[in-house]
């Protein structure tokens, strides 16, 4: 029975979910529980990316940092997700530039690419064996889309200069990927595709080495500012802290911590399936280049071959609270339509997780107040712009704004509807999409 709860209906408490990434991952040591009161300069609650990355770089310049999660280090949407590292913003430069003028856009677009670098850095910097590889195709599943891909990569290379991008006509699509799905698309240089929870677990050992404070299996339930109005006293289900500054990094496991995040962003659950390893030459035979794909689709299809020629194919979302019963059914069929020669093929693993997106597809970063500070909503893009968000939320509270103000000032609406009927309107919205996609 679902209790409206992501943090805990759709999980074991505490536990990695039964997918690939567990399987083929060492985790950390567990960190203990927080127990008893305490205090530090900056609190985090959430251990994925965002808060990672905060815990590491706030550490790293001396803070006293002390992270907390509900579970465990990467158990979220970081554990879970498709590993593509995109290039840009999850919406595209042109449609940034009408809304938000050129100069906005072309922020968010280096600051785009300082989140692609950041990832590259910190494996190297903390030697994570994450397996990052370089490369990733958008596939137009729609004859009509194609002359916009081809339009949009010359766009990148003429007016932001990145020679990273090229169109590919619908001849080469079909070598590139063994499908007939698709009739043209862009190949991306410049992003890649890494194992995300094997890049969580070398965060959260970076952050730990660094000096931060882990507790996992530590809920934060509530949290309120002090009397004197310097610090901000935090209560887990064990214990308290006192925070000079608090950073709410719990994306889309947010539940009903924080009402104004709460009205601004949106959980959504989507879904992974591995099938059996293939073996180098049928695993070729379906992306030649070992690069990562997604197709234009609106429940967009997402796939990449696993270190050991897995196909991780992740599609199908649904919009409701709780998981389909069998999952590696319900993405099996997508998995299918693009490439039908897998009829055979056994899948190993199925899994599900949370994101979190807003209305205007843009991350939601804000100062919620003096001393609380948050970054969630990356709407599917997260990967390395919740890398790059935890490190400014970190220059934030060490009184560097530069970065915090560009992602700040991005206007985000709240969703409409209030509490109650705002997960209705969003399941009827997504469905009217959905089913357009298929006209
Ligand atoms: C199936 C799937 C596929 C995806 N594919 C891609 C992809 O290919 N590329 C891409 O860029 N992005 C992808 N994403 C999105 C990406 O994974 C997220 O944007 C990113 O991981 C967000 O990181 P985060 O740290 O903000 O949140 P999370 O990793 O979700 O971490 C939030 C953490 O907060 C903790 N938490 C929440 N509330 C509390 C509380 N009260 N007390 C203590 N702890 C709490 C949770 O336990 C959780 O560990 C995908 C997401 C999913 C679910």
């Amino acid at each position: 029975m679902f209790s409206g709860s992501f943090l805990y209906d759709n999980d074991a408490e505490g536990a990695y979910p039964p997918s690939y990434y567990t399987e083929s991952a060492e985790p950390l040591k567990p960190f203990a529980a927080l127990e008893g009161s305490g205090s530090c300069d900056v609190c985090i609650v959430g251990a994925g990316y965002t808060g990672l990355s905060s815990a590491l770089h706030l550490a790293q310049r001396g803070y006293d940092v002390v992270l907390l999660d509900a579970h465990r280090v990467g158990w979220g949407a970081s554990g879970r997700n498709g590993g593509q590292v995109a290039s840009g913003q999850r919406k595209d430069q042109e449609s940034l530039e009408d809304s938000l003028g050129p100069e906005a856009a072309r922020s968010l677009w280096s600051l785009a690419q300082d989140a692609n670098a950041l990832v590259k850095s910190l494996i190297a910097d903390h030697e994570i064996d994450c397996q990052y590889k370089h490369g990733s195709l958008h596939a137009d599943h729609k004859h009509r889309y194609v002359d916009s891909s081809k339009a949009y990569a010359e766009k990148l290379q003429r007016d932001y200069d990145y020679d990273q991008i090229r169109f590919v006509p619908k001849n080469e699509i079909g070598e590139l990927v063994g499908s007939d799905t698709y009739f043209g698309g862009t190949l991306d240089m410049g992003a890649g595709h890494l194992h995300p929870l094997r890049y969580a677990l070398g965060l959260a050992r970076a952050a730990a080495d660094a000096g931060a404070r882990i507790h996992e299996r530590s809920q934060v339930v509530s949290y309120k500012n002090s009397g004197n109005g310097k610090t901000v006293k935090i209560k887990t289900n064990a214990g308290e802290i006192d925070a000079g500054f608090l950073i709410l990094a719990c994306n889309g496991y947010l539940d009903d911590l924080d009402s104004r995040i709460a009205s601004r962003v949106m959980p959504i659950n989507n879904y992974i399936i591995a099938t059996e390893p293939l073996g180098g030459d049928r695993a070729r035979s379906l992306i030649r280049d070992d690069v990562c794909v997604s197709d234009s689709r609106f429940v967009v299809n997402y796939y990449r071959m696993s270190d050991d020629h897995r196909l991780l194919f992740g599609g199908g979302e649904s919009y409701s609270h709780s998981f389909p019963s069998d999952i590696k059914n319900f993405v099996r069929r997508p998995m299918l339509q693009v490439y039908p020669q897998l009829r055979d093929v056994r899948i190993d693993y199925g899994w599900g997780g949370t994101l979190a997106i807003t209305g205007s597809r843009m991350p939601y970063v804000a100062r919620l107040s003096d001393k609380v500070l948050t970054a969630c909503g990356y709407s599917g893009n997260g990967v390395a712009m919740a890398t790059l968000a935890g490190q400014v939320l970190g220059d934030a509270v060490d009184g560097t704004l530069g970065r915090f103000d560009v992602l700040e000032k991005v206007p985000t609406m709240r969703f409409p509807g209030g509490r109650r009927l705002r997960w209705p309107l969003l399941v009827l919205a997504m469905t009217y999409y959905a089913l357009r996609d298929r006209l």
